[in-house]
C-alpha cells in the first residue's frame, strides 16, 4: 500500500514536462522562468518559494490522502495549494487525470476488491446540487467505531470547481462500489458567495460559494476529525498555518480591486 504513488521528489516535473511539442507560445523567456523554479522543493517560481513555510519533515498521519488532480490544475493555477499539501503530509498520493476508474490506482483497486475492516474509503466533495448527497464527516466519525476507521483513505479532487464536479461525476460509477461521499459540515451553500482573500486569512482566491474550501483547507479540516483525537487538531493547525502563511505571502502581491460593476438593465447596477 505504501509504495503506491509514492510522492516523487520532483513530482511537479510531470505537469510541466509534458508540454506539447512545438508549443509556439513558449519562447526563451518562459523557458527561463520555468528554469528558475524551486525544483528541489515547492515547485513554485524561486521568487515565490514557500519552502521555509513548510514543516521540516512531512507530518505522519494514519489517514492516507489520495489526490486526483486535473491535468491542467498545476500548470494553470499559480496559487494551487496542492504542492504545499503534498510536501506537508507523509501519506499523500497523487493521481493525475480526469476521473477515477479501475486501473487508475492499485491502492483503490485493492480496497475495492478486498475491503479492509480498518481502512474505509471516503471521498471528500460537498453537496452542491439537490441531487447530490454527502454525509457530514464529523457525524460519520462519531457513528463509526475507531477500529473501523483506524486507517482511512481519503480521496480529494483538485481542480477548479467546475472541473472537480465533472471529475466526481465521471468517477462515481467506480467510487460508488466501495467509497462513501463525505463533506465538511453542511457543504456548500450555492445561494451565498464565498469569502475572498481580503475577508479571510485562509482563502487564497475567492471561492464561488459559501463553504467551498481550497484543497489544503479541506484536507486540514478532514484530518482534524479523521485522525486520533489527540493528533487531529494539531495536524489541522499545522496545515492551516502553512495556508495562512501562503495567504499572507500572496496578499503582499495582491492589490485590492473594487468590485466590478456592470449595467444589467436600464438604471440597474449589479455588483459582481
Ligand atoms: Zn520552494
Amino acid at each position: 500500500m505504501e509504495e503506491e504513488e509514492a510522492l516523487p521528489n520532483m513530482w511537479f516535473l510531470s505537469s510541466d514536462d509534458d508540454n506539447d511539442e512545438g508549443d509556439k507560445e513558449e519562447d526563451c523567456q518562459s523557458r527561463r522562468q520555468r528554469r528558475s523554479k524551486c525544483w528541489e522543493g515547492c515547485g513554485r517560481p524561486v521568487a515565490t518559494c514557500i519552502c521555509p513555510l513548510l514543516p521540516p519533515c512531512p507530518i505522519p498521519t494514519s489517514t492516507h490522502v489520495v489526490v486526483l488532480h486535473h491535468p491542467q490544475e498545476l500548470r494553470t493555477n499559480k496559487i494551487a495549494t496542492l504542492p504545499a499539501l503534498c510536501r506537508c503530509l507523509e501519506r499523500c498520493s497523487l493521481l493525475c487525470g480526469r476521473r477515477l476508474h479501475p486501473g487508475a490506482s492499485p491502492l483503490l483497486d485493492s480496497l475495492s476488491a478486498f475491503p479492509s475492516p480498518s481502512s474505509p474509503v471516503l471521498f471528500l466533495f460537498p453537496t452542491i446540487g439537490p441531487s447530490e448527497s454527502a454525509i457530514d464527516l464529523k457525524r460519520w466519525v462519531s457513528h463509526t467505531p475507531y477500529a473501523s476507521r483506524a486507517e482511512p483513505v481519503l480521496i480529494v479532487f483538485d481542480a477548479t470547481w467546475r472541473y472537480a464536479r465533472e471529475m466526481v461525476a465521471a468517477s462515481l460509477p467506480y467510487l460508488e462500489r466501495f467509497a462513501l461521499q463525505v463533506q465538511i459540515g453542511d457543504g456548500c451553500d450555492a445561494g451565498m458567495e464565498g469569502a475572498s482573500t481580503f475577508e479571510s486569512d485562509v482563502v487564497l482566491r475567492k471561492e464561488p460559494w459559501k463553504g467551498c474550501l481550497s484543497t489544503i483547507e479541506a484536507v486540514a479540516r478532514a484530518l482534524r476529525v479523521l485522525e486520533p483525537e489527540e493528533r487531529g487538531p494539531e495536524i489541522e493547525e499545522r496545515l492551516l498555518a502553512v495556508l495562512r502563511a501562503m495567504v499572507a505571502f500572496q496578499a503582499v502581491h495582491l492589490t485590492p480591486v473594487k468590485p466590478r460593476t456592470k449595467l444589467k438593465k436600464k438604471g440597474k447596477v449589479v455588483r459582481e
